[in-house]
């Protein structure tokens, strides 16, 4: 008799202060180009790696269920939120290894985080416990990237191709608290979410 064939869990964590189209253009790419089972959104903590003040943890949770509302197989996994003190992917990881023990993870990030997975705390842990899938992102990447994916075995990466969206978070928040217009660069819930509560006002 053969095995199944492992579960394939993706992890995509983020701020998503707040979600827009580039977070679900990336989480539909990843789930049909990866073949996931499931697509686990971790909006994490407060980030030791983000200097600024995020939103509130409840608002950025209630528009992260906004945003993938519509993905296939996509849930959002409020758990980082939760931990008391800074958030780490490998300790993520290594509670969903407990979990889902046969299960493959793979952990989509974008360009930009993948330059610097290299300074997350243990990130060898990190490349061991998942494979590592970058997708492309309209920033410049420097050309010098301390970390090198294609340095990484080859079970262990598996890149998703994503045409370049720029879009990012803070042109959204710069936006909305300047009053123009967002609505092409987020999800309409979600646009409409941040208006109701006033999230992003003039300074
Ligand atoms: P900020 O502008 O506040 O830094 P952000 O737009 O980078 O936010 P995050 O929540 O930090 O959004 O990103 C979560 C993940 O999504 C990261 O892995 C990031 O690289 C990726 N990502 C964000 N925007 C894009 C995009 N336009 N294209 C591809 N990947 C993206």
């Amino acid at each position: 008799m053969t095995a199944a064939p492992a579960r394939r869990i993706g992890i995509f964590g983020g701020a998503f202060d707040p979600p827009h189209r580039g977070h679900v253009a990336l989480a539909t790419a990843a789930v049909q180009q990866l073949a996931l089972d499931e697509l686990r959104v971790f909006p994490t903590g407060q980030a030791w790696h983000k200097a600024r003040d995020l939103s509130p943890a409840a608002h950025r949770l209630a528009m992260a269920e906004l945003a993938f509302a519509g993905v296939p197989h996509t849930s959002v996994d409020g758990r980082e939120l939760e931990r008391a003190g800074p958030t780490y992917t490998v300790d993520t990881l290594r509670e969903l290894r407990l979990e889902f023990p046969d299960a493959q993870f793979l952990l989509v990030i974008g360009a930009d985080q993948a330059e610097s997975l290299h300074s997350w705390r243990e990130s060898a842990e990190i490349a061991r416990l998942a494979t590592i899938s970058i997708a492309a992102r309209a920033r410049p990447v420097s050309p010098a990237t301390p970390f090198d994916a294609s340095k990484l075995p080859p079970g262990r990466r598996e890149p998703v191709e994503l045409p370049p969206m720029p879009v990012s978070s803070t042109e959204i928040r710069r936006r909305a608290a300047a009053g123009e217009d967002i609505s092409q660069l987020v999800p309409a819930s979600v646009a409409r979410y941040i208006d109701h509560h006033h999230l992003y006002p003039p300074h």
